[in-house]
């Protein structure tokens, strides 16, 4: 018998291995002299961990994992020791996050966006600013965390992760999570890749680092900035996104930033970012607001295009349309036909831009592209997508024309003219499901909000969708100010009513005070009180106030009332 020539590499791990650690353990090992056919045991319990340390041998090895039990015990297994299958698309091949030297911009997404989405917003930006005269590098860091996440939960068929004593949820990028991403201790379970990132940078010593910024990335952003900010003083950081969208705080949404782009970043990020390359620090730009600016400048916005055509589609060239599809298989891909919203009256709400669009056909080239790319499923980003009855026809029509077959969602406004014609041509173009924000389910509640439109309509409309076979979904609205108990039963007794053509309801939403809402602007014409100081509490919050804060008078409506009433409505459906 000959003699077995066994040779051990080891590395100290407790927890899932960070990148760095697999890199280490991988070079120790293929630093060996291998013997031709040599057999690689991997005594690694994960098998995430196990899958990139086996890519990373040499190809003429045979590598073994725990999985070689199954075939050496088998039956001897303990049925407590399996654990369920289910169906994912893992292992595939997850990104590198690399980062080049000599950069002037480097433009960053961190975790996390909604699902395995494309990044449509820093696609724009990315257009932007690569049509200047910079040396760019943009990375979805959000994928790459999506799939490390979803690699290591499904190939050890984990159903979700627990990190410091607590539970995730099944997949915290679905949109109803998002506050975990709020959460500093969910965050520290990506500690691994935001420290990379920030080595990585710091390393390649970007003049320029942007970041996306929204409610969910707040934190992933801070955590990288803190350390930018300390080894790389002189690198210019800006901030935009759906966080920075309101003038009357973006000043102080995030202070470590030398500039905050507000709202749309077409016009005025590309000469931003060629100046700072430059080593200019300009001031008092449209659109942009920093810490050099003079003190008591007048903010003015960016000039918006009004032809949206100029902008045209978002550039996905930093990355590659074949990562983003979701852990089961599930791809859908974001769409901007228009911005804004055409009515911008509701009292509530907060993304009461101007409303310009592209040219309809040149949307419907677009989703023709993405079909050839494999992606059937499309959701629309508008905030009403009912804003121009003219856009949506015309689009419907050329996706009909070009024989596109696909699916659509799109979250729209109930509106008056949108009748049985209307929305058989949303159909036929593939519309399948409508998330309507009803908001105002009283004919009272419908004023109070400037809804601008009767609970006739809101039923027609529905009707018109639920007879067409198109699936619909409503979100709701209460306790805004001047809503009586009696609105609050009227709404739900309407609610029932309408139950058959009803798909889903989507969000409840206990009012809430957002800056930038009429709520906002103008609480006393609406009998809004606070407790507290007013101004205090205006400077100290940048996405809405906290429910707690305030309240509404005749009737007295205050954030135990708003919840009360939202579990009545809850109440009420159950029933
Ligand atoms: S709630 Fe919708 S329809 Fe109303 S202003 Fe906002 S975006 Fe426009």
């Amino acid at each position: 018998m000959g003699a077995l020539a066994i040779e051990q590499v080891t590395l100290q791990w407790q927890g899932p291995m960070t990148d760095a650690a697999v890199e280490e353990l991988s070079q120790r090992a293929n630093a060996r002299d291998w013997e031709p056919n040599a057999h690689v045991f991997l005594s690694v319990t994960d098998r995430y961990d196990a899958l990139r340390i086996g890519s990373a041998l040499p190809a003429f090895c045979s590598v073994y994992t725990f999985d070689l039990l199954k075939e050496v015990i088998g039956q001897g297994i303990p049925a407590s020791a399996w654990r369920r299958k289910f169906d994912h698309i893992y292992p595939i091949n997850v990104p590198r996050l690399e980062i080049e030297t000599g950069l002037d911009v480097l433009l960053l997404d961190m975790p996390a966006r909604s699902l395995a989405q494309l990044p449509i917003g820093f696609a724009y930006v990315y257009k932007a600013v690569r049509d200047g005269n910079v040396k760019l590098q943009a990375i979805d860091v959000d994928i790459i965390a999506y799939h490390r996440y979803h690699s290591r939960r499904c190939l050890n068929y984990i159903d979700r992760i627990e990190s410091a004593g607590m539970l995730h949820p099944q997949d915290p990028w679905q949109a109803e999570n998002y506050i975990v991403w709020t959460d500093k201790k969910f965050i520290d379970y990506f500690s691994d890749i935001l420290d990379e990132v920030a080595t990585k940078v710091i390393h390649a010593k970007p003049k320029v680092v942007g970041f996306s910024l929204h409610q969910t990335s707040h934190v992933s952003v801070s955590r990288v900035v803190e350390s930018l900010r300390r080894e790389l003083p002189e690198t210019q950081i800006i901030v935009g996104g759906m966080s920075c969208y309101q003038p009357a705080v973006a000043g102080r949404i995030f202070p470590q930033a030398d500039y905050v782009v507000v709202g749309e970043a077409d016009t005025v990020i590309g000469a931003l970012a060629e100046a700072l390359a430059r080593g200019e620090r300009p001031h008092d730009l449209p659109g942009i607001v920093s810490r050099y600016d003079t003190e008591d400048r007048m903010f003015i916005g960016a000039p918006l295009p009004h032809n949206l055509d100029i902008v045209g589609p978002p550039d996905y060239a930093f990355s590659n349309l074949d990562w983003y599809v979701n852990w089961n298989g599930y791809r859908l891909m974001p769409l901007v036909g228009s911005r804004g919203c055409g009515w911008s009256r509701c009292t509530f709400c907060a993304e009461r831009f101007n409303w310009r669009a592209r040219t309809p056909e040149k949307v419907a080239e677009e989703i023709e592209y993405y079909t050839t790319q494999g992606f059937r499923d499309f959701v629309f980003n508008e905030s009403d997508f009912n804003s121009n009855l003219s856009f949506v026809v015309r689009l419907c029509k050329e996706i009909v024309r070009r024989g596109i077959k696909a699916n659509f969602t799109a979250q729209l406004r109930v509106g008056k003219d949108c009748d049985f014609e209307y929305y058989k041509a949303m159909k036929a173009a593939g519309f399948s499901c409508l998330r309507f924000g009803v908001d105002g389910l009283s004919e009272n509640t419908l004023l109070l909000q400037s809804k601008g439109y009767t609970k006739q309509m809101v039923l027609d409309n529905l009707k018109h969708c639920h007879d067409l076979g198109i699936f619909t979904e409503i979100n709701v609205v209460v306790g805004v100010p001047g809503e009586t108990d009696a609105d609050v039963e009227e709404a739900a007794d309407f609610i029932i009513e309408m139950k058959p053509y009803i798909g889903r309801v989507a969000f409840i939403n206990p009012l809430m005070l957002f800056v930038g809402s009429v709520y906002y602007f103008e609480p006393e014409r609406h009998n809004i009180k606070f407790l507290g100081d007013k101004q205090e509490l205006y400077s100290q919050y940048f996405v809405s106030l906290p429910d707690s804060s305030w309240y509404s008078e005749n009737p007295y409506i205050d954030h135990n009332i708003r919840q009360q009433r939202f579990f009545r409505i809850i109440e009420r459906l159950r029933d």
